[in-house]
């Protein structure tokens, strides 16, 4: 087994569950010491006993916090450092989804809510992370955009317009951090199994999901759904010394679908 996160650190939000977890689990295998971040305690605790199922003697700090609260966010970061000393790698990962409409009917509080969570958070993030890299000299970070940041998607303003949001987020900063040796990267999963997606299909149609299921990853060129663990590689790759030269990306993940539109 590689070994790139040996004597790393590495800050992973939305760690409870999907994304995050697939992601925690690759890094931990690999020798991270790992501060997992969610908003749901028991999810942490999941992605905590599937670690050590495979990795006994990981190094892991569980942070209950709500990353759309910059107090939070702070108190995650600084309680890192304060744990494990430096920060190598953060994946600014947690979000949702919110409600499927049209724009008319989207609703101003949902939009404020998926922004605050899935742009505002990501913001929070990379502001107390990057304060530490700089003052390193190193560090890398994913943040997690989505097929919905580079293109349009339909009936998802909120969640739209915080991924475009991210995939900005992560250029500016790149240009502004790659001269003190830190990369700033976004990821642009298609549609990935996680429970969030599942969630979506249920908002489509409740009693007959699975078959929606099908019905949507067909006009994939792969026609199929993406597996976390698939995510989960590439964040690590991404996180890891072996991509400090890309900076200021977007990389998708998708089966090749964001190209077919
Ligand atoms: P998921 O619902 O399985 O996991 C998201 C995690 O984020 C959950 O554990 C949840 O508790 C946590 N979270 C939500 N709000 C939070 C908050 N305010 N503070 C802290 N934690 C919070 O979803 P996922 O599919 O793993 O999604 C992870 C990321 O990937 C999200 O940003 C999502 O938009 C993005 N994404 C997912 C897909 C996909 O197909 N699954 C595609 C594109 C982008």
């Amino acid at each position: 087994m590689s070994n790139r996160f040996e004597n790393k650190v590495v800050i992973i939000t939305g760690a409870g569950s999907g994304l995050g977890q697939a992601s925690a689990l690759q890094v931990a295998k690999e020798g991270a010491k790992l501060s997992l971040v969610d908003l749901n305690n028991k999810g942490l605790e999941e992605t905590k006993k599937l670690i050590l199922e495979s990795v006994p003697d990981a190094d892991l700090l569980l942070i209950t916090a709500d990353v759309s609260k910059e107090e939070d966010v702070k108190n995650y970061v600084k309680q890192t450092v304060d744990t494990f000393g430096k920060i190598d790698g953060f994946f600014n990962n947690a979000g949702i989804e919110g409600k499927q409409n049209l724009t008319e009917d989207y609703g101003s509080d949902e939009f404020s809510k998926v922004v605050s969570i899935n742009l505002n958070g990501v913001f929070y993030g990379m502001k107390y992370v990057l304060e530490i890299m700089k003052n390193q000299g190193f560090g890398s970070i994913v943040n997690t955009a989505s097929v919905g940041g580079i293109r349009g998607v339909g009936n998802q303003s909120g969640y739209a317009a915080s991924k475009h949001g991210v995939v900005g987020l992560t250029r500016n900063s790149g240009i502004e951090y790659g001269q003190f040796g830190v990369s700033i990267k976004a990821i642009a999963p298609g549609a990935i199994m996680t429970p969030m997606v599942e969630g979506s299909l249920k908002q489509m149609d409740p009693d007959n999901w699975e078959e929606v299921g099908k019905q949507f990853v067909e006009p994939n060129p792969m026609k199929r759904f993406g597996k976390p663990e698939e995510v989960g590689y590439l964040v690590a790759f991404l996180l890891s010394d072996q991509a400090n030269f890309i900076n200021a990306a977007v990389i998708p993940i998708d089966g090749g679908q964001s190209y077919k539109y």
